[in-house]
């Protein structure tokens, strides 16, 4: 039943006009603050934590940020402040980091790499935290591990945020050296200044330390967002792209913040004597860093590179990120791999210019095989290196035609692998780092491996062979692959058994 209120027949024609009035009033305030709470909604969406990273990204791979995949990936925000005169590293660091096992973990682990005795540096954590609050940890292999125990057990898709704060002295070394890490030629040399994730595989945290004569790092993509403050006299080669820049009050120093899309690391250089020449290709910002007096092979070098650049996108898959870097630094006369960087050593410029065109061919093919699909490169070191090394014919095929690329498979890989086979010292390709001598890793590792490659183009032909890595990228793409991986892809991509020709050249030894 519903009954009017009493007196409500009663009212006067003015109170009834003033009872009016005062409704619609209130009315037009509740829809007032109606459309105002609409309005608010549509003009704050929840910010996105991933809008950031586009800056670093293509246009047409910023898609890529929104993969579930990538959005799991660690995160990183890093500040350095670098004094480059006492070689030394003030750092902060926050990490996100997102557990994707079933088996629930107590510990996290971190690498310290520059603690390796072959990099020369001395990183001391001096605090850390686990969700803002203060942790122990403790230190393994060297100070090259440390350890940080959970209060709690994370489990899959828990997140936990890791706070550290140290420093960092890097080594003086004379011109000459092979300096990987530290100071030589003027470059101080600052890949890996901070405490990286290990990688939590099905055998649990793998946390084994390569050799000097191969690759150490084995790590996620992550996300980065860094802030470094240095001289003003200096110039800066770094991982990612600029999202600004501006000076430190009363000082002559300058702090820059960059942002990287989901990279393997982030490295880190600094001359006073560094220039470059830039040229776009396709929306990638292309850079040629080189050291005074160097400029006419930095300038070749940029030209190399970029062709490079152009002819491994199309046969291997899109470069997602808007920047790409060649950079001389003191390695001597050879090349090294970071993320959005390919590196070769000041002899290189100066008087082996003849082997740039190939040393960066390889190293350019690292930003696929390394960068985009990771590997444990202590574990399964071939994977990477044996493909980036083949992978070296896509450039000379297109640029030079197939003869050049039969005499580099003949004379780099074929004759120094026959050579050890002669001497009784063949041995099988898939094995770990520390399995080999420097007498016959290379010869193994890149040309054996370059070899099972090139068997496998053979028998499946070249349509077929780059549909094969077309896949095996796309699969794999900010990932982690195992050769089996690599094996299966082949395998259902081609449609045929390659056991025996695995078994040949990966598994066995004559
Ligand atoms: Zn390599």
């Amino acid at each position: 039943m519903n009954r009017l209120p009493k007196g409500a027949s009663g009212m006067s024609k003015s109170s009834y006009r003033k009872m009016m009035i005062r409704t619609a009033f209130a009315v037009s305030l509740a829809l007032i603050a109606l459309l105002f709470l609409l309005t608010a909604c549509r003009a704050k969406p929840p910010a996105d934590p991933f809008a950031i990273y586009r800056a670093a990204m293509r246009p047409q791979a910023v898609g890529d940020l929104d993969s579930p995949h990538v959005r799991q990936l660690p995160r990183y925000w890093l500040t350095y402040t670098v004094n480059y005169g006492q070689r030394s590293l003030q750092g902060s660091e926050r990490v996100l980091y997102t557990h994707h096992s079933e088996t629930p973990v107590r510990d996290i682990y971190l690498r310290l790499y520059p603690n390796l005795s072959y990099y020369g540096g001395k990183m001391e954590i001096t605090n850390a935290t686990i969700n803002g609050t203060l942790s122990n940890f403790d230190y393994g292999s060297d100070r090259t591990i440390l350890r940080l125990p959970l209060s709690f057990p994370l489990g899959k898709g828990q997140q936990v945020a890791i706070g550290l704060h140290y420093t960092l002295q890097a080594p003086e070394k004379p011109a000459g050296h092979y300096v990987i890490f530290g100071l030589s030629q003027s470059v101080l040399s600052l890949p890996l200044a901070y405490p990286l994730l290990a990688v939590y595989t099905p055998g649990g945290w793998a946390l084994n330390s390569g050799l000097p004569m191969g690759d150490t790092l084995f790590s996620e993509s992550a996300l980065y967002h860094v802030s470094a403050a240095y001289s003003q006299t200096l110039t800066a080669v770094h991982a990612g792209t600029l999202l600004h820049r501006q000076p430190v009050t009363s000082s002559s120093t300058v702090r820059e913040t960059y942002v990287t899309g989901p990279v393997r690391e982030f490295a880190f250089f600094l001359s006073p004597n560094y220039h470059f020449e830039e040229k776009n290709v396709d929306g990638v910002r292309f850079r040629s860093y080189y050291l005074t007096g160097d400029k006419t092979n930095g300038v070749i070098a940029g030209e190399y590179g970029r062709a490079i650049l152009r002819i491994y996108q199309h046969r291997f898959g899109f470069y997602p990120y808007n920047v790409m870097n060649v950079v001389e630094t003191p390695i001597t006369f050879r090349g090294m791999e970071y993320a959005n960087m390919a590196t070769l050593g000041v002899q290189v410029y100066r008087n082996r210019h003849d082997s740039q065109e190939f040393l960066l061919s390889h190293e350019m093919g690292h930003q696929w095989w390394y960068n985009m699909v990771g590997n444990d490169q202590v574990t399964y070191p071939w994977l990477d290196e044996g493909l980036t090394e083949y992978s070296t014919t896509a450039y000379f095929d297109t640029i030079y035609g197939p003869q050049r690329s039969e005499q580099i498979k003949k004379w780099r890989w074929e004759k120094p692998w026959q050579y050890l086979v002669q001497q009784g010292l063949d041995t099988t390709v898939n094995q770990p780092e520390g399995a080999f001598t420097p007498a016959n890793y290379e010869t193994i590792v890149y040309g054996k491996g370059a070899l099972f490659f090139a068997a496998l183009r053979h028998k499946v032909g070249d349509a077929m062979y780059y549909r094969i890595l077309h896949t095996y990228w796309q699969r794999y793409k900010y990932g982690i692959a195992t050769p089996v991986d690599f094996l299966d892809v082949a395998t259902q991509v081609s449609g045929l058994d390659l056991h025996d020709l695995y078994q040949k050249w990966i598994l066995s030894h004559s």
